[in-house]
């Protein structure tokens, strides 16, 4: 606000646009203000000294603010994005655009991808709608649109998702997320350029992709995705026609549904709609892979990783939620209690669990019945080691390939509240 009231002091035009304004609108809290304004960058620079320019050719600029946690009350440095009104050239490269032309607020709109997101809000303006603070400033219909929980592309569809393929994916994330239903139109052009996603860099798409895990509605948009043809291309595997196909007499598949959602992906649906602190997108990643996984794939994971530039902890947890679940699935009842003990403590057992609760109830439940028996009996799922390689090698062990073996048989005897064989019983000293 103090940043729009300086900009509007100096006789430029600025005004809150894009993403917080839809969500004002909607009731939500925005997280990140974005203003929008005709001064040019250095202009915006000289009206806030100690501003950084990011991407000067973009017509970005970052201006510090200084704002406190809603929750701790602790002050956190900040920063506004102030873009300045502008279109874009052509995306030759399928990432960002080639050029951009400074231009008036009309034009700035037009270049935005959907309508909800292509509206401004002028905070000094007292305007009708009790919701927002100010009035807004609409050239695409998008406040309609908005009402009619409608998402649509600004300009001709089929232009928009070819100038920038990306744009497909977010369509399915900003649908998902607030039920807006796909415009007819809108939804054909994403079809019709859902294969050519897979000449978008694979970090983009992986980013957008947590986003969409990460949040509740995750399965509705998973089942988008799918609809939409995208996720093969999104996951890296070839495209090739779905293999679902609408049927006619099903309402719209385009169009965001819980019921559809449960039925196509149902491990993805049956997570926690929050998932814990610090949730990566391995647990719902996989969830998903497994609910469409007709074969267990060993490559799977890697094949994953690299599709959407996961991290090394993502791509491990991934990886290790679904060698876990191939493990319980194929193994648990021939496991003995040191297995089992093992079994519940590696990393991604949580995940695996998780997603047998719905590929697999009974034996989901089996395994945490008896999981939570075990580890109220001592010495419990995962005692420190009595034996452990220091004590080896004081004995006179020398580290090699039985070292291994020795700990593991003394931790497995352990375990199982058995005596050590002598072979792995530590000397007395
Ligand atoms: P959120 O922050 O919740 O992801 P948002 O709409 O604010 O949603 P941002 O990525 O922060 O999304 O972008 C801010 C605004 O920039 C958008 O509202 C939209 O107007 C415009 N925009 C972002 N990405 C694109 C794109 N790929 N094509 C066209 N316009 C875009
Ligand atoms: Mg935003």
């Amino acid at each position: 606000m103090r940043i729009v009231a300086a900009l509007r002091k100096q006789g430029f035009e600025a005004y809150f646009a894009g993403g917080c304004v839809r969500d004002e609108l909607l009731g939500l809290h925005p997280t990140d203000f974005d203003i929008a304004t005709s001064a040019t960058p250095n202009q915006v620079r000289n009206t806030f000294p100690g501003t950084h320019h990011v991407g000067a050719s973009f017509g970005v600029v970052l201006v510090p603010i200084n704002a406190v946690n809603t929750l701790t009350k602790e002050p956190i440095k900040s920063h506004v994005e102030v873009a300045t009104f502008r279109t874009e050239g052509p995306y030759s490269d399928k990432r960002r655009p080639d050029s951009v032309h400074f231009a008036d607020a009309k034009a700035d709109a037009q270049r935005r991808d959907f309508t909800i997101n292509a509206l401004f809000l002028d905070p000094l303006k007292p305007g009708p709608n009790p919701l927002v603070d100010g009035s807004i400033i609409d050239y695409v219909n998008g406040q309609a649109d908005l009402e009619n929980r409608l998402l649509r592309a600004v300009g001709n569809p089929d232009d928009r998702l070819a100038e920038d393929h990306l744009r497909a994916l977010r369509a399915v994330r900003f649908a998902a997320r607030m039920a807006l239903a796909i415009d007819p139109a809108t939804a054909r052009a994403i079809r019709t350029h859902a294969s050519e996603l897979a000449g978008v860099s694979r970090e983009r798409i992986g980013d957008e992709l947590r986003r969409v895990l990460l949040h509740p509605t995750r399965a509705i948009a998973a089942a988008l995705l799918t609809w939409l043809h995208l996720d093969k291309p999104t996951l890296g595997t070839d495209a090739q026609p779905p293999s679902t196909t609408p049927d006619p007499d099903q309402p719209d598949p385009d169009q965001p549904d819980p019921g559809r959602a449960r039925q196509l992906s149902p491990a993805l649906a049956g997570l926690p709609p929050m998932l814990w602190p610090g949730a990566t997108i391995a647990a719902p990643l996989a969830a998903w892979l497994l609910d469409r996984q007709a074969q267990p794939d060993p490559r799977l994971a890697a094949r994953t990783r690299a599709s959407l530039c996961l991290t090394n902890d993502e791509a491990e947890m991934l990886d290790a939620v679904l060698t876990c679940t191939a493990l319980l699935q194929q193994q648990w009842e021939k496991l003995g209690l040191a297995g089992r003990k093992r079994a519940a403590v590696r990393p991604g057992f949580v995940g695996a669990i998780l997603a047998l609760r719905t590929l697999n109830p009974p034996l989901a439940a089996r395994i945490e019945g008896q999981i939570q028996h075990l580890a109220h009996q001592p010495p419990g799922l995962a005692p420190p080691p009595l034996l452990t390689g220091d004590q080896l090698i004081a004995q006179g062990h020398k580290p090699g390939p039985q070292f291994k073996q020795i700990l593991d048989a003394a931790y497995d005897a352990q375990l199982e509240g058995r005596p050590a064989t002598p072979q792995t019983k530590p000397n007395k000293i």
